[in-house]
């Protein structure tokens, strides 16, 4: 770590700042996974700030469910609204006083002023600069306003805003993966820093928190850059040195806009519905970032161990579905087998038998994706075989194997473990190789007698998951209807008499 990144002698206090105005998107996630891999690596604080000045749009549920999401990710934070700490509150809305004293010290020192220009005139104003091209910027016309007339009225009790005095120079952004972006003299104008209606604005907000909280390092998205821009502002104004920034890329879908539902799902709740890891989520959001070389599949604790601040993208990264699912595969194989069937078994319906939920999570392993895929896998073993004429021409020709499967079956216990259903397999097609039949002419009528399907997981585990009576009860269905179909067409048999029918 290089002596621009972090501070000698200060010890990494980073923060992640979700408004709680919806789901905690992936995107946002991504971010938090950052600033937690920093804090952890360089043995720091992770501060977890509620920004729920937007009073109309934040809502506790929202909150809620962000640290709920957080938690499942396993990014756990030291300080945050829920666990106070020694610079809380952290909850934007519960330091309305710090936003109003910062405030106070600015206008004192004549860095910000009150602005009294009401919403029509600002409305106008911009209407007047968009037409002539111009970007909207406020024409200070408060600007200059002498300290009588602001005290007269205010004492009035005229509406007034606080305005930030625009530095009027160029603002150069330090960034640690981009190095210096500049902004010209006219990039923003005097900005609002608290609302007439006495609430702060985000940026004001944003970077009196920072300061009060003693952050050192703010890793976010670029789509902060232009806020990072006037929090500098405010930092100069209040005379404190800012923290170090690094701007990261955003996550763009495939086509290339912002991840948006167009493409899937952007929130990270609907990814654990769905079914997916959070070592999976985590391995996959790190990767979008830096590269690992061939070495891809990584846990928590050696993402810790080589993340690497200055090695993060500051270009966008395309999210990609099927790497995602390639990974959320590998950590579903590198699960132990006891956490892979409880997360497989607590997704299909209560009425399905542990034996037969250990035996299709077994049988899945191999191939699974997502944990919201199980319960039509395993229904795909358990629902009643429907027959199909295919079927039926296939078991027509194998009634004699299907009679020996039955007889195996029958001796067997109610469950089969899958290592003895595959002893009795072996046992099956020692007995069908005496009679010259091919192993393929022996297991797949059982297949398709047993679940009517020509495809699906090894035999072993399909017998493993039905109980004795059922398989029995398969077997027969699959016999009763061969015999039917071996039976001549109805048009060449001696017209039944009406007592057949009856
Ligand atoms: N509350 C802002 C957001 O959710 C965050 C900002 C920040 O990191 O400063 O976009």
């Amino acid at each position: 770590m290089s002596e621009r990144t972090m501070g000698l002698d200060s010890r990494v206090r980073v923060r992640f700042a979700p408004s709680p105005t919806g789901e905690l998107h992936v995107g946002s996630a991504r971010t938090a996974l950052f600033n937690w891999l920093f804090a952890r690596r360089h043995g720091g604080v992770f501060v977890l700030r509620s920004e729920d000045t937007d009073a109309a749009r934040s809502s506790r549920r929202y909150e809620e469910a962000i640290l709920e999401d957080l938690r499942w990710l396993g990014l756990d934070w030291d300080e945050g609204p829920d666990r106070g700490g020694p610079y809380g509150p952290y909850r934007q809305s519960e330091r309305l006083e710090a936003y109003r004293a910062a405030a106070a010290q600015l206008l004192a020192a004549g860095y910000a002023y009150h602005c009294f220009c009401d919403q029509e005139r600002l409305e106008e104003l911009r209407a007047r600069q968009r037409a002539a091209g111009a970007p909207p910027r406020y024409d200070r016309r408060c600007a200059t306003l002498s300290q009588v007339e602001v005290e007269r009225r205010l004492a009035a009790g005229e509406p007034a805003a606080v305005r930030l005095r625009a530095p009027g120079r160029e603002t150069v952004v330090d960034d640690l993966l981009r190095g210096p972006v500049r902004f010209g003299p006219d990039a923003f104008g005097d900005f609002i820093i608290v609302r007439s209606d006495g609430v702060a604005g985000y940026n004001f907000a944003a970077a009196v928190d920072d300061r009060d909280m003693a952050i050192t390092h703010v890793i976010r998205g670029d789509d902060h850059l232009a806020n990072t821009a006037r929090q500098l502002a405010v930092f100069t104004a209040l005379g404190v040195r800012p923290p170090a920034y690094a701007h990261h890329g955003m996550i763009h879908d495939p086509g290339g806009g912002r991840l948006s539902k167009r493409y899937g799902a952007t929130a990270v709740r609907e990814f654990r519905e769905a079914g997916y890891l959070p070592e999976a989520m985590v391995n996959y959001l790190a990767l979008l970032s830096w590269s690992h070389g061939d070495d891809e599949v990584l846990d928590r604790d050696r993402l810790v161990r080589e993340f690497d601040l200055a090695r993060l993208s500051p270009s966008a990264a395309t999210f990609d579905q099927a790497k995602l699912d390639w990974l959320q595969h590998e950590h579903v194989m590198a699960l132990d087998f006891a956490e892979h069937r409880r997360r497989f078994a607590e997704r299909l319906p209560a009425t399905v038998a542990p034996q037969a939920a250990a035996a299709l999570a077994a049988a899945y392993q191999p191939s699974l994706v997502a944990y919201g895929d199980a319960p039509a896998l395993a229904a795909a073993v358990l629902d009643p075989p429907r027959l199909d004429a295919a079927a039926r021409r296939l078991l027509t020709d194998a009634q004699v194997q299907l009679v020996e499967a039955r007889r195996r079956r029958e001796r067997g216990p109610d469950w089969l473990e899958p290592e003895a259903a595959r002893e009795m397999l072996a046992g099956y097609r020692a007995w069908g190789k005496e009679r010259g039949l091919a192993a393929r002419d022996l297991l797949m009528p059982l297949r398709v007698a047993l679940t009517g399907r020509e495809h699906g997981p090894e035999l072993h585990f399909v017998l493993a998951a039905l109980e004795r009576r059922e398989t029995l009860a398969r077997l027969d269905h699959a016999l009763a209807t061969a015999a039917d179909e071996a039976r001549p067409p109805v048009a060449t048999r001696p017209s039944p008499t009406a007592g057949d029918h009856l």
